[in-house]
């Protein structure tokens, strides 16, 4: 199906047939809007996937690659790694650094571009349709944009010299992935309860300084309340980042710059500069509106402590491309509601779980990061615990829920009575 077959707007309601009409759009071609675009192809479904930026596109992002990341990629996909992780060196303010090290690998990292570009790609071979190059203004639900009642109107923003008047495609159902400023959260009325900035720099470094890094990550905690610096090498190139809280533009960037002098990598002249926000909801944000639903950083779905948000993204895009599906064949406002109800049952029963226990180590990290660091650097455990959840092999959630020692332990750190 071509743009030339796109409906545009009421004067096309009359002769609308079932052909003019997408059974799925989706809103951003980052890991979240190409899971989803992927899992409704599968499904057999027409699949439109818009994308406002050129593929391959630069997205702020350590790029870190977690097991559930990788076990919720498409089959036969081939992991671009730029390098692989067996180990760790945590520093607190860039004192007490301690490396742990592991035989098998923690995780992997990756560059967003060809990763990104990757996923998309699995999703146009599984038959979605993709558009690059168009930014999606807004979405009607009502109105004579709209055709009836079983169809969402997805308003394209004037692209191009001379091109003044919006062109609307249709669809069964709406899956907004537009990362996080999202137009489409907006219209779906997600709630916040966190707000983070992320600064990054890419560094192009000598031979000699990436050897030294090969292999190993930097975790550094901040000065700032639950904010935190990485290092993670990517053969000549060392990605440097920090996060923490939205408001401390200032601070946040001291920090970054301090991170860089400490670590000896001022000297060397960064190829990119970046910043992005990530967000995560409230507990009880919406996840959809009619037959619209929203994932990945779009729904502020994110792991609140580390800010994990790629198998979140992966997770929560699969999970909306399959609701999206059966909301495509809703036949009425009823039925549409009832699987939006099951997309949001979902979400909430899995990463909703993960996101509360996320939410109690951020608390405990932002008051104690020095009791954190300690644990983690001189209790054995604890470094289990976490290269275990890097692997995969559990969740934070997982552990929390299973095992009485973690839930009692985090209860102490807590202050809580065990
Ligand atoms: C500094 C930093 C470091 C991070 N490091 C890691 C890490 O190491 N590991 C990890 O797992 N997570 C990390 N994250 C989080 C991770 O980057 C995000 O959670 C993840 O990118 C979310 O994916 P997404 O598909 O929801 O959104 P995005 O990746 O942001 O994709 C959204 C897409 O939508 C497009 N778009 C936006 N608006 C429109 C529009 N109106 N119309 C059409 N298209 C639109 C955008 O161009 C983009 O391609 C980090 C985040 C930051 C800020």
């Amino acid at each position: 199906m071509s743009s030339e077959n796109d409906a545009t707007g009421a004067a096309a309601a009359d002769e609308l047939d079932d052909s003019s009409v997408w059974d799925v759009v989706v809103v951003g071609a980052g890991p979240a809007g190409a899971s989803a675009a992927y899992a409704a192809a599968v499904a057999g479904r027409r699949v439109l996937l818009l994308e406002k930026a050129e593929l391959p596109r630069y997205k702020t992002c350590g790029g870190g690659i977690i097991g559930p990341s990788r076990d919720s990629l498409p089959p036969g996909f081939e992991l671009p790694l730029q390098d692989r992780v067996h180990a760790v060196t945590f520093s607190l303010g860039g004192r007490m650094a301690r490396t742990r090290r592991s035989r098998r690998m923690l995780f992997g990292l990756i560059n967003r571009p060809e990763f990104d570009a990757q996923l998309v790609q699995h999703a146009e071979k599984a038959g979605a349709v993709v558009r690059t190059g168009v930014a999606v203004s807004r979405v009607e639900q009502h109105g004579p944009g709209v055709p009836d009642r079983r169809t969402v109107a997805v308003v394209l923003a004037p692209a191009g010299e001379g091109k003044e008047s919006e062109e609307r495609v249709l669809a069964r159902a709406v899956v907004g992935a537009d990362g996080s400023a999202s137009r489409i959260g907006a219209h779906v009325g997600v709630k916040l309860d966190q707000v983070d900035l992320g600064l990054e720099w890419e560094i192009p470094v000598p031979e000699t300084v990436a050897e030294d890094w090969a292999g190993r990550v930097l975790i550094d905690w901040g000065p700032l309340p639950g904010s935190y610096g990485w290092v993670f090498p990517k053969g000549r190139t060392l990605t440097v980042g920090v996060i923490s809280a939205r408001g401390e533009g200032a601070a946040t960037k001291r920090y970054l710059e301090d991170f860089v002098a400490r670590l000896g990598l001022a000297g060397f002249e960064p190829s990119v500069s970046s910043g992005h926000l990530t967000r995560c909801r409230s507990d009880d944000s919406p996840l959809s509106r009619g037959r619209v639903l929203v994932c990945g950083d779009a729904a502020g779905l994110l792991e609140p402590w580390t800010r994990e948000g790629i198998s979140f993204a992966l997770r929560s895009g699969r999970l909306a491309g399959e609701w999206a599906v059966r909301i495509a064949e809703a036949h009425d406002a009823v039925d549409a509601r009832r699987q939006a109800l099951n997309y949001a049952f979902a979400i909430k029963a899995g990463l909703g779980v993960e996101m509360a226990v996320g939410r109690r180590m951020l608390a405990l990290f932002e008051r104690r990061p020095g009791l954190l660091h300690a644990v983690l650097t001189g209790f054995r455990p604890a470094w289990t615990a976490f290269a275990d959840i890097t692997r995969g092999t559990t969740t934070l959630a997982g552990l929390v829920r299973t095992r009485p020692l973690a839930r009692r332990a985090l209860d102490l750190l807590e202050g809580r009575r065990g």
